[in-house]
């Protein structure tokens, strides 16, 4: 073989047959996004190409942009290229890139988680030879429990905070998981209520026929007295913030795989956290690479060195990507720009 399907480079991962980029952290001509959060889809680009379900967020947050979309499972000729784009299961819309050159097949993960949500697409395996993982939780302590269970425990926390007239503030990403746990949460339990960058988000979702309960945004003049035992999603930012101190006694929580650290609740000063994540955990990593059948892998953001290490020592050809790929803690920079 002349050239790798797929090279790395100082802008992003880079496909010379069919002459694009596949989430670039620096300006290029020619941009495949996976999905629409801030590390993956950044602004600056000549032309992006996403899935149809995934773009409305992307023009959402990145204003005008020269874009064209692809449906799932559509193969698009790239130069010498065969793309299509498959579910990745960590939003709606998010996508893993798979690559054909010359019967050369390489897939590039974006995030992904591989339990259903009842919310997106969900993920896919897509048979190849070379796989680009990501590995946010790559190591054995992240052992996600089903979200049926977790759920449950989320709508008991809410429903004991509303007996006692308390209100339920949880903080979520305000792509994603905010709308994962709307489409989870029991809402014959109260009122929902929705810090404005969640509700702009659910905005967008709504418009393309995303179905989501019912949420009222919490403008200046709701309160805990307006709305006694509501539950409030709002990004992990707006927590122990003035925005917060309205709703007077409110019980505060987070939902996030890194709740299993419980030293990052303990730094936020929550007393309860859930172990919610929208990126694959150990086993989810392992079934995942598993599925492709690749003996190629290389690892992207998280827990590289120990993953790749890992991966090697089952026999795989495991290479470390570098990238700017962010992890969970991006996805919560973005939402602090989003804050009203
Ligand atoms: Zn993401
Ligand atoms: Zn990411």
């Amino acid at each position: 073989m002349t050239e790798p399907v797929l090279t790395f480079t100082d802008r992003g991962i880079y496909c010379p047959a069919g002459d694009f980029f596949v989430d670039p952290w620096r300006p290029v001509e020619r941009a495949l996004i996976t999905h629409g959060h801030s590390d993956h889809a950044r602004g600056g680009h000549g032309r992006y190409l996403a899935t149809d379900v995934a773009l409305p967020v992307m023009r959402h947050r990145l204003g005008a942009i020269r874009a064209e979309s692809v449906r799932f499972g559509e193969v698009r000729r790239i130069g010498e290229a065969d793309v299509s784009f498959h579910p990745a299961g960590h939003l709606p819309g998010s996508a893993q890139i798979r690559i054909a050159v010359g019967g050369e097949v390489w897939v590039v993960s974006g995030d992904y988680k591989t339990e259903p949500d009842g919310l997106c697409e969900p993920f896919e395996p897509v048979p190849c030879h070379a796989f680009i993982s990501e590995c946010t939780f790559g190591l054995p302590v992240f052992n996600w429990r089903p979200q049926p269970e977790v759920m449950a425990d989320v709508n008991r926390w809410w429903a004991a905070n509303a007996a006692e007239g308390r209100v339920s503030i949880l903080g979520a990403y305000s792509l994603g998981k905010a709308q994962r746990i709307l489409a989870n949460v029991d809402p014959a339990i109260g009122p929902i209520l929705t810090h404005g960058a969640v509700e702009a988000t659910n905005r967008v979702l709504r418009a393309q026929g995303i179905r989501l309960p019912d949420t009222h945004w919490a403008g200046p003049d709701v309160t805990g007295a307006s709305h006694p035992g509501a539950l409030v999603i709002a990004p992990p930012s707006a927590l122990n913030t003035p925005w917060a101190a309205r709703f007077k006694g409110a019980s505060q929580a987070f939902a996030s795989g890194w709740m299993a650290l419980r030293g990052v609740r303990r730094r936020r000063g929550l007393a309860q956290g859930f172990v919610l994540s929208d990126h694959a955990d150990w086993n989810g990593l392992n079934a995942a690479i598993r599925a492709t059948g690749a003996e190629r892998i290389f690892v992207t953001h998280g827990y590289t060195q120990v993953f790749r290490r890992w991966l090697a020592d089952q026999g795989y050809d495991a290479g470390i990507v570098e990238t700017q790929y962010e992890g969970d803690d991006a996805e919560q920079d973005a939402d602090v720009e989003l804050l009203e």
